[in-house]
């Protein structure tokens, strides 16, 4: 296939864990060097305050990709960037060094063991549609971020 074929991705990055700002940026990195993925945006990065968790506060980002990757393999490979950042998984909502998760993949509608798309709590969540917002404002509207207003996030 061409290397420059594929769909429309988007992945909401986020971490609190460490140096948050250097995990987030490593992992646009490794996002933009992965075959058959093309970096095309990026938004600013963003500080939040923990929701349903402790620890400190994160910072977040979303990206647009052009993939010619399956969901299920584009997975595959964001999972192992969260492993070479140390990622573990003590508890549900735990601090986490990097979480990376695939937001939205075309116009593509799935609901697995593994993998749910669009990723089923990013509207609750501003810390993912405000950076959405930045990259790919047809995608928000403006009621879906007035449902988030009063939930504390800044750009960094
Ligand atoms: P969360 O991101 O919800 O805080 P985790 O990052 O620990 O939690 O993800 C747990 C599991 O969520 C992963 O093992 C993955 O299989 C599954 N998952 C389901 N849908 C998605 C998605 N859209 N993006 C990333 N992971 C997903
Ligand atoms: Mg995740």
């Amino acid at each position: 296939m061409d290397a420059r074929g594929g769909v429309l991705a988007y992945i909401g990055l986020g971490a609190n864990l460490g140096d948050p700002r250097a995990a987030v940026v490593s992992a646009i990195n490794a996002i933009a060097a992965l075959d058959r993925v093309q970096l095309t945006r990026q938004s600013s990065l963003y500080g939040s305050a923990p929701v349903d968790a402790g620890g400190n506060d994160y910072v977040n980002s979303v990206v647009e990709v052009q993939t010619a990757l399956e969901p299920h393999a584009l997975l595959a490979h964001l999972q192992a960037i969260e492993n070479a950042a140390g990622r573990a998984r003590p508890y549900r909502n735990a601090p986490r060094t990097l979480d990376l998760d695939i937001l939205l993949f075309d116009d593509l509608v799935l609901h697995d063991e593994t993998l749910v798309i669009p990723h089923p709590r990013m509207a609750q969540r501003a810390f993912v549609l405000r950076p959405l917002a930045e990259i790919a404002p047809a995608l928000v509207s403006a009621a879906q971020l007035q449902a988030v207003a009063d939930q504390s996030v800044w750009v960094l």
